[in-house]
């Protein structure tokens, strides 16, 4: 890792790739063909949890109903898949503080009812399934920065 210069990455599947690796526009291991994020740019923030909660559910539904729209491109239509990828990559990293969208917490919603002694039949919903995802790299996970004090930008 030490050795290599990555400075990108997929936001759907996560994988990390040097300039070597990149050949032409979409990921070479998944073939997203969104915009990808920028080494540089790897970062740790101070928010709390329910802030991502409302942002990730948003922009789930925002996803959803852009997937359906007739003028969409085709990139939207993968943007279900990605808003999911980056909630899973952000969850991952408390898993006890909660599902950061929707989708995610109807459907664990069966399992933990039970936990409390709660048992209910299938949930019936117009919000799709979480569906599976390439996980190909960890994304920004481990790699984010703190900016000392003297590499923030000046206030305006
Ligand atoms: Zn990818």
């Amino acid at each position: 890792m030490a050795d290599r210069k990555e400075v990108m990455w997929c936001t759907l599947c996560g994988a990390r790739f040097t300039q070597d690796e990149i050949k032409g526009w979409g990921c070479p291991k998944c073939s997203n063909q969104g915009i990808p994020c920028a080494c540089d740019k790897d970062t740790t923030v101070e928010v709390n949890w329910h802030e991502l909660h409302i942002l990730c559910v948003w922009a789930e539904n925002w996803a959803h109903r852009s997937m359906g729209h007739p003028s969409s491109d085709p990139s939207s239509k993968q943007m279900d898949q990605v808003v999911h990828a980056i909630a899973r990559r952000l969850q991952a990293q408390h898993p006890t503080f909660g599902h950061l969208t929707l989708s995610g917490e109807i459907a664990a919603l069966p399992a933990d009812l039970a936990q409390k002694g709660i048992e209910i039949g299938n949930v019936e919903t117009n919000i799709p399934k979480p569906g599976l995802l390439p996980v190909n790299g960890p994304g920004a996970v481990g790699y984010g920065r703190q900016l000392t004090d003297t590499q923030q930008p000046e206030p305006k």
